[in-house]
């Protein structure tokens, strides 16, 4: 006479084996686990039925049956035998004796086969490459089994990318689209819009997938992976200096106590209306200031000096290497789904499993898609050189100079003495991982 567990999984979830560990814990042995059919379910019966079962271990009742009339009989079947069924759960282990203590048990059937099917058929859209349940997000419309987009909320959407590719403030953005549109939106949810898959056209799923290429995307690769960029090198940058108008806010670091220099501003002296006012940048700890103008200039010189040569010293050619070999990869998976096609036409693969495949390979490719797209761009040693010109700084904004300087540097360091040194994001002493490195196109 033994204890034994039980427990059902649909076929398009992943086997549950920490279920079956738990059953296992409170004693279960052998624990019977389906997946997609009732085969161990039909021998446990039989056990019971030849009388060599005393207990039975279950996480959920309604494991037992695709119906509720299923369950209830699949259930009078091991009561009649004379089995006692204890439900496992975190908590602990609950055997109801009495018809009190069944009750509730029995009303949470309905809800837990309901939840199942709405697994089911998620999965199965999932699947299919289908958009998830619920409304389509702002921006688009759902038709049919598809995101369109719509196209007065569209042009709100993309108006808030481009504001945001324009000047790099998530705050500004938000309040443009509610004075242009009065489309009044939280700055979380603007965050959210910079980093959605839907906007790029891709699907996310709850199981943590992305396929690409589902819809029509209101923002293009190239875009999508400046936001990303931005947003990276934001992290590290204190939030109002994030946005701020000045081109060296947030990236100028004191070398001898390592806090953030403040950019600061004088006002004209009372009475003398034409007494200029001047920006400095201000170490709290060392209580020095330098002129803003001096360090950006000394800045701008350095990176004209050191970009081109520093883009020269880059692997170029382990940078090759990668980008070749994500794109032959890319290229077996794309062959591969070919392939794929042709089997289901011939109908030697049962049809769960091909589109079980199919999806899997999609998500490879999102994720390799991704990865080159973090690579630096081939032509960065042409970009260095137009950056490397003078007279190019000179023309243009704070607002763009911030945005180049942001690209390429990781920090700029200084001291009381007026000492400036430019510290690139891929300089040799740091490693250039996709991570760091923030390339321009
Ligand atoms: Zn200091």
């Amino acid at each position: 006479m033994s204890t034994c567990g039980y427990l059902y999984t649909p076929s398009y979830a992943p086997l549950d084996i920490q279920g079956a560990a738990c059953l296992q814990r409170r004693g279960a042995n052998p624990v019977f686990q389906d997946w997609g059919s009732r085969v161990y379910l039909e021998q446990l019966l039989q056990q019971i039925t030849a009388g060599s079962v005393q207990e039975l271990l279950l996480l959920h009742l309604s494991d037992l049956g695709d119906s509720s009339d299923e369950i209830h009989e699949c259930l009078l079947k091991i009561q009649q035998a004379g089995i006692r069924i204890s439900l496992v759960s975190e908590s602990g282990i609950q055997t109801p004796t009495d018809p009190e203590a069944w009750l509730p048990l029995l009303a949470e059937i309905p809800h837990q086969l309901q939840s199942r099917r709405l697994c089911c058929r998620q999965a199965k859209n999932r699947l299919a490459g289908k958009p998830p349940p619920g409304p389509a997000p702002f921006g688009y419309r759902r038709e049919g089994e598809r995101y369109l987009p719509d196209r007065k909320q569209a042009g709100v959407v993309k108006d808030f990318f481009q504001h945001f590719l324009l000047y790099g403030s998530l705050r500004q953005a938000v309040r443009f689209i509610a004075e242009k549109h009065h489309k009044y939106i939280s700055v979380a949810t603007g965050r959210n819009w910079l980093i959605n898959p839907v906007y790029r056209g891709d699907l996310a799923y709850a199981d943590g997938t992305t396929l690409r290429d589902t819809h029509p995307a209101l923002l293009s690769r190239t875009e999508a992976a400046q936001i990303d960029r931005w947003l990276k090198r934001n992290r590290g940058i204190p939030r109002r200096s994030a946005s701020a108008p000045r081109a060296l806010a947030g990236l100028v670091q004191c070398r001898v106590c390592g806090g953030s220099l403040r950019i600061v501003q004088t006002t004209p002296r009372q009475g003398k209306h034409n007494s200029p006012s001047y920006l400095y940048l201000r170490c709290q700890t060392c209580h020095y200031s330098l002129r803003y103008a001096e360090v950006l200039e000394a800045v701008i010189q350095q990176v004209c000096e050191q970009l081109p040569q520093r883009a020269q010293q880059l692997d170029t050619d382990a940078l090759t290497r990668s980008r070749q070999e994500i794109q032959s990869q890319l290229q077996a998976n794309t062959d591969l789904l070919q392939h794929l096609e042709q089997l289901q036409q011939s109908g030697l693969m049962d049809e769960q499993c091909l589109a079980q495949r199919r999806y899997q390979l999609r998500a490879e490719n999102a994720l390799l898609a991704q990865k080159l797209e973090q690579l630096p761009p081939p032509n960065l040693p042409q970009i260095a050189q137009t950056l490397s010109i003078q007279p190019f700084w000179e023309d243009l904004t704070e607002t763009e100079r911030r945005a180049y300087l942001r690209e390429f540097l990781r920090s700029i360091e200084v001291d009381a003495s007026g000492d400036v040194r430019v510290i690139f994001v891929f300089d040799p002493y740091v490693p250039c991982t996709a991570k760091n490195f923030l390339p321009l196109m």
